[in-house]
């Protein structure tokens, strides 16, 4: 069998071949509609969605090329591989039937088998098409969705977004926001897209048992039907004893954590009339959420800041990706330190950091991984850095940590830190794990010096590039 029952339907005048046509379709497990004539090929394509269309072009009343052009004029059948038969001498009416879209132009007679191929190809064709416009179609979903969010400044408006959002996008009927710890009995649902207007419900875990697993083992759970899974035999149980019926089919779990700490779950929850959730959504999911904890995380800096003039100030000086202060903030703090280091004779130390090979990142893993690395390693500087270093992104992949009061001996040995944190850390959030490495430029004034801030970045960005230039993955003077 070459398909799993694809739908074709055979549109031909000629009883016979019809007939045959039908049989040897059949036989190969192909779901097969015969139709005599192309009056109602239309009304049926309707309701019988086809995967492939077998035209003859000489017909009574209506010929198969004018039906070809009506069919093509629907944007629904646009995907639909429309192979014409005929005994028209094949130069005209091939040229005319690939002019109108069809796909493939098969002479009268033919021999079984060369037909079976070419139904067999298109068929690959059309599935292949179909599979890249739905890959296209949840990528686009996906930029829209974090586009929305990056726009909101709220937590709360953010997870109404992401559950209305992604419930829309992956057709479910239920989609949360649960805050909860992990070992914790409770939960409070913060959003969800079937009850916009709910706010915090608490719920008991011990019913949910995919959530409680995602938050104490800190994993993606994907529970494909509850009425099987192991994981819910215990609440089965209880149902069948109480006689409740529960219409939830399947459900997928993501733990998500805020600031390093484990902060919740997002639950995705397909009903009996949905179709059942796959590891496909769990991928969409997982991405969305992932790239939207930054927003969220920034959206509850926004919400600490008290006056609006600190509002203001914050989102004025903060990189939306990363969180770091921006390169107008770093350069004024450059300043600021760099007078108060010849002030107090003390030394200052800048490092210039620009992740290896990056574009590399991108064009393999696209723009969304590419800007998780960037957070994760912005995340990195920040752990490493001590509170009174300054962490900002200078621009593009290029991040500028300055370091008051240290020296050019303790200032390369911060950077070596930095350097080997990055070249052992897993830049992933979701999927095979992907290393990235980083090169450092490290520039030190010290008391006696007067240097502009200028001449202090351009010196660190002297070192970087000595760093790259000695093959990468390496700190540099
Ligand atoms: P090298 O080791 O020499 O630094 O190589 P590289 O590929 O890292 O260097 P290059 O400067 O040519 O590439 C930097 C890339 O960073 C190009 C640009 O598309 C990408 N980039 C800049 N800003 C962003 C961003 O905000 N997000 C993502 N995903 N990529 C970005
Ligand atoms: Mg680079
Ligand atoms: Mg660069």
């Amino acid at each position: 069998m070459t398909t799993s029952a694809a739908k074709i339907f055979v549109v031909d005048d000629d009883e016979a071949l019809l007939q045959t046509l039908g049989w040897i379709l059949k036989d190969k497990g192909y779901d097969v509609v015969s139709l005599p004539n192309g009056d109602d090929l239309l009304e049926r394509m309707e309701v019988e969605f086809p995967d492939l269309v077998l035209l003859d072009i000489m017909m009574p009343r209506v010929d198969g090329l004018e039906i070809l052009e009506l069919i093509k004029s629907d944007d629904r059948w646009k995907d639909v591989p429309i192979l014409m038969l005929s005994s028209m001498p094949p130069e005209e009416a091939t040229v005319r039937a690939l002019g109108l879209g069809a796909t493939d132009y098969i002479a009268k007679p033919f021999r079984v088998r060369e037909l079976l191929a070419r139904i067999d190809a298109r068929l690959k064709e059309a599935r292949e098409l179909k599979r890249a416009r739905e890959e296209a179609r949840s990528r686009a979903e996906m930029v829209d969705i974090l586009y929305e969010v990056t726009d909101s400044l709220k937590p709360d408006e953010i997870y109404h977004i992401l559950t209305q959002r992604v419930a829309r996008a992956l057709q479910l009927s239920k989609c949360s926001m649960v805050s909860a710890q992990p070992g914790s009995d409770a939960g409070v649902v913060v959003a969800a897209a079937e009850n916009p207007m709910l706010r915090n419900l608490e719920i008991s875990l011990a019913k949910y048992p995919e959530l409680r697993e995602a938050l104490d083992a800190q994993r993606t759970v994907l529970v494909t039907d509850v009425h099987t899974d192991p994981l819910y035999e215990e609440v089965r149980k209880e149902w069948e004893r109480d006689g409740v019926r529960v219409p939830t089919r399947s459900s997928i779990v993501l733990p998500f954590s805020l600031r390093g700490k484990a902060a919740g779950v997002f639950f995705l929850r397909s009903t009996d009339d949905d179709a059942p959730l796959t590891a496909e959504n769990v991928l969409f999911a997982e991405t969305v959420i992932s790239s939207a904890l930054n927003a969220i995380e920034r959206a509850y800096d926004l919400e600490a800041a008290e006056s609006d003039r600190e509002r203001f100030q914050f989102l004025a000086s903060t990189d939306p990706l990363t969180g770091c202060v921006n390169r107008r903030v770093m350069l004024d703090r450059l300043e600021q330190e760099l007078a108060g280091a010849r002030r107090y004779r003390h030394p200052l130390t800048v490092l210039m950091i620009d992740i290896d090979w990056f574009k590399k990142i991108n064009d393999t893993h696209g723009h969304l991984v590419g800007d998780t690395v960037l957070r994760k390693l912005a995340d990195i500087l920040h752990q490493e850095a001590r509170a009174v270093d300054i962490v900002a992104r200078y621009g593009g992949e290029e991040f500028t940590v300055i370091l008051p009061d240290t020296d050019l001996e303790g200032g390369t040995a911060s950077a070596e830190r930095f350097r080997e944190r990055a070249a052992k850390t897993d830049f992933t959030e979701v999927g095979d794990p992907i290393h990235a490495t980083i090169s450092i430029g490290v520039a030190t004034v010290n008391s006696n010096e007067e240097i502009s801030t200028e001449e202090m970045i351009a010196r660190s960005d002297a070192a970087l590039y000595r760093a790259k230039q000695a093959g990468r993955n390496k700190v540099h003077q």
